[in-house]
């Protein structure tokens, strides 16, 4: 165990039983920047995923990071913004390292407006954008204007209004950027990744989990401190550590979306009208999302609700009109109680800590997230984790409601 961990109790640690610092549990973008994170604390870390890395929500099509709307600004937001604009530097060393590309860039994003009280919201933007997202270096703005910040790019009759044009949102390619944190896991010593291999169950007390590999076979893992990135799943897991709820601490939202192959150029920006999102992607693959469904049969099927998507954004963008689809995709998002990430210590249990709850901003801010989690099990506290986003703060928010 490295020096910087907080002393766990040696006795747990027996011969003939695998041992980490760090236990992650969810190979998802969460688990995976977790792991990245503890190791380059100088950590040992074992990451299992019940199937494979990158198999669940995390490994979809669509990777649009966008910035929460700048008015209202409040710690949440500076948090969230914090992330986006520190993620190019995050990724940098890793690409360098490995060779891969998360085919990450800052493309900017195209708001139409199709109404002009629309155009009035969109203009006070601007102004709260001039204030709060003029930090740190005055890099990114709000703009409103009549002009198509892309010539033929947009339909303009659905920007009768005019258009938003921002140079703070990006996109990254979801698999890519999967691939990228596992190779780099990968070449580290202190990692390991073990696929195939559920956490049946967790004993905090004890410091152990209970795995089950896909041929059926058991053993135990003695650790020091758990991430519980398990996505939707790790809600039923944390409620095992906790005393009986009134009700769950989270759901899952199924979303869907679809791969297009056409000859857009990479750099474009990323469009979006209501909850339409079009992210030109390299190679000649357009995204196109999402639905959102909080009831389903089946987490994995896609349905006309996809089909209305892709058909709204061949209006949105007539070079999609006659672009096959190539690929169609679902997923669960993990949403928790309080709408906001669910992270930190899961109260009573100072050496389990959960990471799950993105629910549709994951990609932007699971880096951050991670180093909020792995300076907290370090013993060094949340810093500028939001209160909204963590464990203790959700607990807080579902005693109100009752
Ligand atoms: C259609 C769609 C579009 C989206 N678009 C965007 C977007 O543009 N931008 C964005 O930021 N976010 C987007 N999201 C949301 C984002 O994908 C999720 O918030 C994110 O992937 C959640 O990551 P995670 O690591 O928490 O969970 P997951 O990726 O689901 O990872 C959890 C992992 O845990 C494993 N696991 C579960 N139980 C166990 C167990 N008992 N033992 C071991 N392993 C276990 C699973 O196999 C899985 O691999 C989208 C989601 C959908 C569905």
């Amino acid at each position: 165990m490295s020096s910087s961990m907080p002393p766990a109790d040696s006795a747990l640690f027996s011969i003939g039983q695998s041992t980490a610092d760090v236990l992650v549990v969810g190979g998802g973008i969460m688990g995976l920047w977790a792991a990245v994170k503890a190791v380059q604390t100088g950590l040992t870390v074992t990451i299992v995923d019940r199937h494979r890395i990158g198999s669940g929500a995390s490994g979809g099509l669509l990777g649009a990071l966008f910035p929460w709307m700048p008015n209202n600004w409040d710690k949440k937001k500076q948090f969230q913004f914090d992330a986006l604009t520190a993620l190019a530097e995050e990724l940098a060393p890793l690409e360098a390292e490995t060779g891969l590309s998360a085919r990450y860039r800052q493309s900017g994003r195209i708001i139409p407006l199709p109404k002009p009280h629309l155009r009035t919201i969109a203009e006070r933007h601007q102004q709260d954008a001039l204030v709060n997202w003029n930090q740190p270096s005055g890099r990114f703005f709000w703009h409103v204007g009549d002009v198509p910040p892309i010539a033929d790019y947009v339909a303009p009759d659905l920007a009768t209004a005019g258009y938003v044009e921002d140079t703070l949102a990006a996109r990254a390619n979801p698999r890519a950027l999967t691939g990228l944190l596992r190779t780099w896991l990968q070449a580290q010593r202190q990692a390991s990744i073990l696929e195939q291999c559920e956490l049946i169950r967790i004993d905090a007390k004890a410091g152990s989990a209970l795995l089950k590999n896909s041929d059926g076979k058991e053993t135990t893992l003695l650790f020091a401190q758990a991430v519980l990135a398990a996505g939707v799943e790790s809600f039923p897991i944390l409620e095992t550590l906790l005393p009986p709820l009134p009700k769950p601490l989270g759901q899952g939202v199924k979303g869907q979306a679809a791969l297009l192959a056409a000859d857009l150029d990479p750099a474009l920006p990323v469009v979006f009208l209501d909850g339409v999102y079009i992210v030109p992607h390299t190679g000649g693959r357009v995204a196109v999302g999402s639905t959102s469904e909080n009831s389903y049969d089946d987490p994995e099927t896609t349905d006309t609700g996809l089909d209305r998507v892709v058909e709204r954004a061949r209006q949105l963008i007539p070079a999609l009109r006659g672009a096959p689809v190539v690929e169609r995709w679902a997923g669960i998002r993990p949403k928790a109680i309080g709408r906001d990430p669910m992270i930190g210590p899961v109260p009573g249990h100072s050496n389990i800590h959960a990471m799950t709850g993105g629910f549709k901003i994951s990609f932007g801010v699971a880096h951050r997230l991670a180093e909020r989690v792995i300076d907290s099990l370090c013993g060094r506290g949340l810093g500028d984790l939001p209160e909204s986003f963590t464990m203790e703060g959700h607990l807080v928010e579902m005693e109100k409601d009752l």
